[in-house]
């Protein structure tokens, strides 16, 4: 298991870790602050000891492992130096917690479930599910959101246990979800919003956002509509 550095600190840019195993370009460390892929979240990029990291994805168990660019000889044990591309980590999280406020407000306003999202650093992209669908109306919503990003919100995690937090409405938005079977669940909320059972990585105030700019609205099926976005 790798201890999840982003999970104590998402702001941690720089760190030491030690090596557990090294084979070809897959390194994993005993810790890190590289977010691994998954969920809709892109991995993050980076550096071990000034080897690129070209991506980031769950290894077996609870670990995380850095798929290196070209392959290197690290010794097991060995102290390693880490560092995140945090231009693009935050951009991530930025996007990331705009996706959760966004499907917030659509959920409230129109009980729409989120089928997927894809968040990436340039251009993020969420997928719901809604029968009608009306430009304007969506346009206001993502104005509701800029509003929500001019308030200032906290954005707050904490772990709380299974069986309570299950008992929240809308704990789990997306239309598939099924919590990690485990008896603590990472809890994102943003104050007054949204309140979401989460793994990954987000900004610690929705002003970090700045403003939501919606890019296009597409008919994907009957009812599945997607939104693509971007953050200046
Ligand atoms: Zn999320």
């Amino acid at each position: 298991m790798t201890r999840k550095l982003f999970w104590e600190d998402m702001y941690i840019k720089d760190f030491t870790g030690k090596v557990v195993s090294a084979e070809g370009n897959q390194v994993v460390l005993d810790q890190t602050a590289f977010n691994p892929r998954g969920g809709g979240l892109v991995g993050d990029i980076g550096f071990l000891e000034g080897v690129k990291v070209a991506d980031t994805v769950k290894g077996d168990g609870d670990s995380i492992v850095h798929v290196l660019e070209s392959p290197a000889a690290f010794a097991v044990d060995a102290n390693v130096q880490g560092k995140l591309d945090w231009d693009r980590r935050h951009r991530i999280m930025r996007m990331h917690t705009s996706a959760h406020l966004l499907s917030a407000i659509f959920n409230k306003k129109t009980g729409a479930l989120i089928t997927g999202n894809q968040i990436e650093p340039e251009k993020s992209r969420i997928d719901f599910s809604l029968e009608n669908f009306d430009r304007e109306r969506m346009l206001t919503y993502c104005g509701e959101a800029n509003e929500a990003i001019a308030k200032s919100a906290p954005v707050k995690t904490y772990f709380m246990k299974r069986d309570d937090a299950l008992k929240i409405p809308g704990i789990t938005k997306l239309a598939s979800a099924a919590p990690p079977d485990v008896q603590e669940l990472r809890i994102v909320e943003i104050e007054g919003y949204d309140i979401q059972a989460d793994g990954g990585v987000h900004i610690k105030n929705l002003n970090e956002i700045v403003k939501i700019d919606p890019l296009k609205f597409e008919n994907k099926g009957k009812s599945n509509r997607r939104l693509y976005f971007t953050l200046p």
